[in-house]
């Protein structure tokens, strides 16, 4: 199963973030996940609760945000969410399409549970902003 996978790198990213600053526990993990993937958030919720055993995400909330789908026509410029992921051809012109948005997998912020100050933490912060995970 593809999210497995996906899920144990979730929790792998997070594990590493949260030794980085000394952390006893990841709270939100908060992932961007596009329409356009074959991943199912239902079946990705239910990998990252079995991954996060024995990790310090063991509490920790997955956050999926949707992002929809948004194509665009090179030729008549009308952007759009298609009715569906399939049908990638411009319903005015009849044109291929170009995908905008919705084949993001990214993990946008991870809030862990740290000892340390809020400032320190926030030197590392910005290298989890936005990651890409394929
Ligand atoms: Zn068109």
């Amino acid at each position: 199963m593809h999210e497995i996978s996906i899920a144990e790198s979730i929790v792998q990213i997070a594990e590493t973030k949260a030794r980085e600053q000394k952390a006893r526990l990841v709270q939100v993990i908060k992932l961007r996940l596009g329409k356009f993937t074959t991943i199912v958030p239902e079946a990705l919720q239910f990998a990252f609760e079995i991954c996060r055993e024995g990790t310090l995400s063991h509490a920790a909330r997955l956050d999926i945000e949707r992002i929809p789908m948004i194509v665009r026509c090179a030729v008549c410029d009308s952007s759009t969410e298609p009715m569906c992921g399939v049908c990638l051809i411009c319903s005015e012109c009849g044109f291929p399409l170009e995908i905008i948005s919705g084949e993001e997998l990214e993990i946008e912020y991870i809030e862990v549970d740290s000892e340390q100050e809020v400032s320190q933490c926030n030197q590392h912060q910005n290298e989890f902003q936005s990651r890409p995970m394929y």
